[in-house]
């Protein structure tokens, strides 16, 4: 049997084995090394466990896809094996203090080593559902594939993120006690996630709200609104849906997340958080605040002259965000000195509705790519998100936990980061 197999792979499995400190000192796991037999194998083998197993989404080109559940499926975008990643920087991704139904997310910077924070993310926490789905099937490749690979599945860490966020949903909906009650979320008119839903057009027209606040979609009582959609401007395109999402707030129902816990989540507050002394009004305890703080990259509101000053000369440095969510509106590049020298120009408000941001150059490591059925060999840069939930009725907080990890790859030269806007595939993580 040793003759059929393909040649074993020659990408360093033995320092990366032999012991756990040459693993950390030197985590080249090269898997562009991986035999390309090998590789078309593994990749048909994970193609069939994605059908298998649900590791699937609606697919844009099929029309019907949107509408009709279960109609046009095709596997999500997925790296073939985990990303290597340091567990030492795992473990200080998982400490954060939390707050709803998030995912705060991170790059780790190939020069300082430090994990920096991305963003936080409030309002649709996406692929808590099929990132649990990517660690398996990673574990499972690397189980079938154990003596070519030589990695150890074990090294993948457990995701529970989709029966966790499953769980916090269903303690919101036993606090709000009405058994009568259900759990609405919200979606887009096309909506590609398979879930119970309604759009915000449907609630304007559906929705009434009770003399005692119980918001009532067709006559059905909700208990919790989910809000999957409602985080970019396109989800607004009338005054309909803005009455909606009144209407939804003046109500009893349990909004995940609420007008204000959206807000929370955006850049501005993100970047209001990392100037001096403003941790400090919201925690106590100095531990907590220097262990937040070393999370944070450098952040800047545009009315800091020195900044714009510099971000003009070396636009390279910097990433110019507006207060969006789902990918694809940050600047980049010479487009960050265009945009700030017009705005100079302008001399309007407009400039408050971006911060600027440090660049985080994270490590590059060679990978293989699934879109569409097709293996694309490429060097990547990784971010790792990290779940939590939050719950709380009046005093008690019922829920704090972190809730499994989302691990996103894309090509090393692309500047976005979105596995829906199409630049990023879905991964999990092999601790080093
Ligand atoms: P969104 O809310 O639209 O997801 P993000 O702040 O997460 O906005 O930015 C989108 C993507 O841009 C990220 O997933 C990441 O790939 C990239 N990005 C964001 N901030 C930085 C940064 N400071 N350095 C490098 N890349 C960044
Ligand atoms: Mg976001
Ligand atoms: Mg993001």
């Amino acid at each position: 049997s040793q003759a059929s197999h393909p040649s074993p792979l020659k990408f360093g499995k033995v320092e990366a084995m032999e012991t756990q400190e040459g693993f950390s000192t030197n985590p080249t796991l090269d898997f562009h090394g991986i035999d390309q037999k090998l590789v078309d194998k593994m990749a048909y083998d994970a193609l069939v466990w994605s059908s298998l197993h649900g590791l699937v989404i609606g697919d844009k080109s099929v029309q019907r896809s949107g509408k009709v559940p279960g109609v046009g499926m095709v596997h999500t975008p997925f790296a073939l094996l985990p990303m290597p990643f340091p567990e030492s920087h795992f473990k200080q991704a998982c400490e954060d203090i939390r707050l709803g139904l998030h995912r705060s997310d991170y790059m780790l910077d190939e020069q300082t080593k430090f994990l920096l924070q991305i963003e936080m993310n409030t309002i649709s926490s996406s692929f808590a559902g099929l990132t649990c789905l990517v660690s398996e099937l990673h574990r499972n490749l690397l189980d079938s594939y154990r003596e070519l690979l030589q990695l150890d599945s074990k090294r993948i860490p457990g995701n529970t993120s989709v029966s966790q966020f499953a769980d916090a949903l269903a303690k919101a909906w036993t606090e709000y006690n009405n058994p009568r009650s259900v759990v609405m979320v919200v979606v887009q008119a096309e909506e590609h996630n398979i879930s119970i839903r309604k759009t915000l057009a449907e609630i304007d027209v559906e929705g009434e709200l009770q003399a005692d606040g119980t918001l009532t979609v067709d006559g059905q009582a909700i208990a919790v609104v989910y809000f999957r959609a409602g985080y970019t401007p396109s989800d607004y395109p009338s005054e309909s849906e803005w009455s909606a999402r009144l209407l939804m707030e003046q109500s009893s129902a349990v909004k995940c997340p609420s007008i204000s816990y959206h807000l929370a989540g955006t850049k501005k507050i993100q970047q209001e958080l990392a100037k001096p002394n403003v941790l400090e009004r919201f925690l106590d305890n100095k531990e907590d605040i220097a262990k937040l703080r070393k999370c944070f990259a450098g952040l800047w509101s545009l009315d800091d002259s020195d900044i714009v000053k510099k971000a003009i000369e070396r636009p390279e440095l910097f990433v110019m965000k507006p207060q969006r969510e789902g990918g694809g509106n940050n600047i980049y590049g010479n487009n960050v000195r265009e945009t700030l020298t017009k705005l100079q120009k302008e001399d309007t408000e407009e400039d408050a509705a971006y911060i600027l941001m440090q660049r985080i150059f994270p490590t590059v490591s060679s990978t293989f790519l699934l879109r569409d059925g097709i293996c694309h060999k490429d060097d990547a840069v990784s971010e790792l998100g990290v779940y939590g939930a939050y719950l709380r009725n009046k005093e008690k907080v019922i829920i704090n936990e972190q809730c499994g990890y989302l691990m996103r790859t894309k090509k090393s030269s692309s500047d976005e980061g979105g596995v829906a806007a199409g630049f990023a595939v879905l991964d999990s993580l092999y601790l080093t």
